[in-house]
């Protein structure tokens, strides 16, 4: 049984300079307040090596690299990604408040999302916000006006939703209907001339999810140039700019899958080629950020149960809901070293509901009451993606490390923080 577990005590994703970190910090809590909240749950985000990270996808002059910013709003980690060279996509009003905040400037902010209101469009051109992906009809008809008002002419890509039809091969692997962007028929009932106050010279697409395999990552994208190109035709409008979104997939379930990143740019230098653009952008979310981050519990309670070992967490869903809604956990460790053989565990949050757990992972066999756990890739759709409310437990902290120092960006905060 046991030679069957995917199991190392050390894996790739923890590296020795956050557990180094992680042990001064404990000990320079020692008894404080602080350590006690800690013990509930606290975020770590290692931006020495998200700026290494970066500064490999930025060598390379093919693909324009934007962050989704909803992958993780911190302050620090907006500042490390502008640093480095990344441009910013946000889909709503607090989302941009932000990024802005961080001294970014807004000719390097583009806008997605399906809810775009009349009034925010307003409000994101007197921003400055010059770059934007239409999502409907409405909202192009909407920016236009806004831009005449402001005698502004704001950059437009299109975003496309495609479908195959019944029997022919599906590179999406389902037709579900989604409200991001239209289909190409929708679409084509525009002329690009009706629009005189945008430059509309770009299209959007973004279909797919944590992928994993280059091979198809490739095969999605060379599928998707067809159908677009002969959609700008059709548009009469001059394509310029192809943006494929995000979706590269980080290994949650260490499979030992995963994508190369020279061989990312190596394919999309021929989609760009094909599809004859002088821009290629891509939005990383959870490739940018998710490797960079980490999450912390303990064990408040172990039990067998009808032939399970539970182990109970301090914080669970209330702090990081993805696995719930994916069935992908994020991969866990001690923080303890322990040479004990491991043993699965059905690892379980703090709410009294079923869905707050965070997976069934392999953990050492002496795993015990107390012993901090630490969850891996957790830098992306962490802490804003989550629940924090169901059950008045506490607000996770959140800490960075830099330059081999842990420092509290915000302090964790107990249920009065919010309850009225
Ligand atoms: C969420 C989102 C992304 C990022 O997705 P990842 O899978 O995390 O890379 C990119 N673009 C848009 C429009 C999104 O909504």
């Amino acid at each position: 049984m046991t030679a069957m577990i995917n199991y190392t005590p050390r894996p790739n994703w923890l590296r020795a300079s956050v557990l180094e970190a992680c042990a001064k910090h404990t000990d320079v809590l020692k008894n404080s307040a602080e350590a006690e909240q800690d013990q509930e749950g606290f975020f770590l985000y290692d931006l020495d090596y998200l700026e290494q990270h970066l500064a490999m996808l930025m060598k390379q002059d093919v693909i324009k690299l934007w962050f989704a910013v909803k992958a993780n709003p911190l302050s620090r980690v907006i500042q490390t990604l502008a640093q480095q060279g990344f441009n910013f996509d946000v889909a709503s009003q607090g989302e941009l408040t932000q990024v802005l905040a961080q001294n970014v400037k807004a000719d390097r902010i583009l806008n997605t999302g399906p809810a775009k209101s009349k009034r925010q469009i307003k409000a994101f051109l007197a921003q400055g916000v010059r770059t934007f992906v239409v999502e409907s009809l409405n909202q192009l008809q909407w920016l236009n006006q806004a831009a005449s008002e402001l005698s502004c002419q704001p950059q437009v890509l299109l975003r496309v939703q495609l479908q195959w039809q019944e029997g022919e091969k599906n590179p999406l692997g389902g037709n579900e209907v989604t409200p991001f962007g239209l289909s190409c028929q929708a679409w084509q009932t525009i002329k690009v001339s009706d629009f005189p106050a945008l430059n509309i010279n770009g299209l959007h697409i973004f279909q797919w999810g944590n992928m994993l395999s280059n091979e198809r990552m490739f095969e999605l994208w060379s599928q998707m140039v067809t159908p677009l190109l002969s959609l700008a035709e059709q548009l009469e409008m001059t394509l310029e700019v192809l943006d494929l979104g995000g979706g590269l997939g980080v290994d949650y379930l260490q499979t030992g899958q995963g994508l190369s990143w020279q061989q990312i740019v190596a394919s999309l230098a021929k989609i760009k080629a094909r599809a004859g653009v002088s821009e290629l952008w891509l939005e990383l979310g959870r490739f940018a950020v998710a490797e960079m981050g980490y999450y912390v519990t303990s064990v408040v309670d172990r039990k067998e149960n009808f032939q399970h070992q539970q182990l109970v967490l301090a914080g669970g869903i209330n702090h990081l809901i993805r696995p719930a809604i994916t069935e992908q956990p994020f991969p866990v460790a001690m923080i303890r070293e322990s040479s004990a053989s491991p043993v699965y565990f059905d690892l379980h949050g703090p709410l009294c509901t079923s869905l707050d757990k965070l997976g069934t992972l392999a953990i050492a066999s002496d795993v015990a009451v107390d012993d901090p756990l630490i969850f891996g890739l957790a830098g992306a759709y962490g802490f804003t993606e989550s629940m924090p409310f169901f059950l008045c437990h506490q607000i996770a902290a959140e800490y960075v490390l830099q330059q081999g120092k842990i420092e509290q960006i915000r302090a964790a905060q107990p249920a009065a923080w919010y309850l009225r």
